[in-house]
């Protein structure tokens, strides 16, 4: 028995699917991969077909192993070029991971280089064929312009871009200082702007369909006193995502928006407090770190949700329970989510 990978457009009007339906009754080396294309692949995703044949290869030669047949997330996902910003901790990272382990590609994002390039390594040891590393702030127009024109040229079209960089912002209304709105917009929602801009664009030239994930918040929909300028940002993102998801799903682009909940990440430790003393600030840092730490929840679970809604090309995605609960609240019984956006939060 010889190792064989099969590939299947799933658009291919000639070859249907189900003509290699219980295949591995006969071939029990069996690497699928599936792609959004027509039956002239070699013509219309040359890049991707090359990525296959070159990884499934390597991997036989070296022995490595090889995504398992029947492993739905490496047959959509193995050879796709996936870039996350925001890869270099948390959610991102976990994402990124998730990707590499499906067989991607990876282009990890990160204004922090050495992260970038720690997650960068761990895709490659976690199955990625390849994994590349960039330093970019997502909140520089030009910055962005020109990661994107690096990564079209030397590694392809991204067929699938996660928009995930993002930071904390807590602190009243009144608080909040103009610079402080204007960080936490500039990263939260400009930093998703250029991304959806710049890679979207190419993705939708290109016509060969990808999708787009941008991670908001259950802020976004769940309003709190203690968080006016990072949920604003958020419900921003979640309204941004829905409009594009409308504009680009005639070329066979999905949107996504994640809404994760309390995740425990290092972004407790780094978030902004306005209205508070450089020593106190920290003093809350720590304290709501300790908080999402005994919540404890990991940031894989949420890329485990990403690589879901991805592949079923889901419109909004609340992860975790309280997220879900108030994604539930928010419509069907609002003025309760009011009244709980008065209570103070309890540090
Ligand atoms: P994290 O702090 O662990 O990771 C964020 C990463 O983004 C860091 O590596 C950081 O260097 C990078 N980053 C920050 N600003 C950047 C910029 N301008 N340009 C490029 N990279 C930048 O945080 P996380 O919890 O993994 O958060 C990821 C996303 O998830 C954010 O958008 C956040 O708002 C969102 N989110 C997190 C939670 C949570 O509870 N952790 C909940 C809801 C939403």
């Amino acid at each position: 028995h010889a190792p064989v990978q099969l590939v299947t457009p799933l658009g291919d009007r000639f070859l249907s699917e189900r003509l290699h339906d219980d295949l591995e009754q006969w071939v029990p080396q069996l690497t699928r991969r599936t792609v959004q294309a027509g039956h002239w692949i070699p013509r219309t995703r040359p890049d991707q077909l090359a990525a296959w044949i070159t990884e499934f290869v390597t991997s036989v030669e070296d022995d490595r192993p090889r995504p398992a047949a029947g492993d739905r997330h490496a047959e959509r996902f193995g050879g796709q070029l996936v870039l996350v910003t925001g890869a270099g901790s948390g959610i991102g990272r976990a994402t990124a991971l998730a990707f590499a382990e499906a067989g991607a590609r990876v282009v990890a994002v990160d204004r922090n280089a050495e992260a970038a390039a720690r997650t960068a390594e761990s895709s490659r040891l976690a199955g990625a064929p390849a994994a590349w590393a960039e330093t970019a702030d997502v909140s520089d127009e030009q910055a962005m312009e020109r990661l994107a024109a690096k990564v079209g040229a030397e590694y392809g079209v991204v067929d699938v871009l996660v928009n995930n960089a993002g930071i904390g912002l807590s602190g009243s209304f009144f608080d909040t200082t103009p610079e402080d709105w204007k960080k936490v917009l500039d990263i939260n929602l400009w930093g998703v702007i250029h991304g959806c801009r710049l890679f979207g664009r190419r993705m939708a030239e290109r016509g060969q369909g990808g999708h787009i994930v941008n991670v908001a918040s259950a802020a976004a929909y769940q309003p709190s006193r203690a968080l006016p300028a990072y949920s604003t940002s958020k419900a921003a993102v979640l309204m941004l995502s829905e409009c594009l998801r409308a504009e680009l799903a005639g070329q066979g682009i999905g949107v996504t928006a994640v809404c994760p909940g309390f995740v425990n990440t290092a972004i407790t430790s780094t978030a902004h407090f306005a209205g508070v003393d450089a020593e106190e600030e920290k003093r809350l840092q720590r304290r709501v770190a300790r908080i999402y730490g005994l919540r404890n929840y990991p940031p894989e679970k949420v890329a485990t949700a990403i690589l879901r809604a991805v592949a079923r090309n889901e419109a909004v995605v609340p992860v975790t329970p309280e997220a879900r609960g108030a994604r539930v609240l928010s419509r069907f019984a609002p003025g309760l989510l009011r009244w709980i956006a008065r209570v103070k939060p309890p540090v």
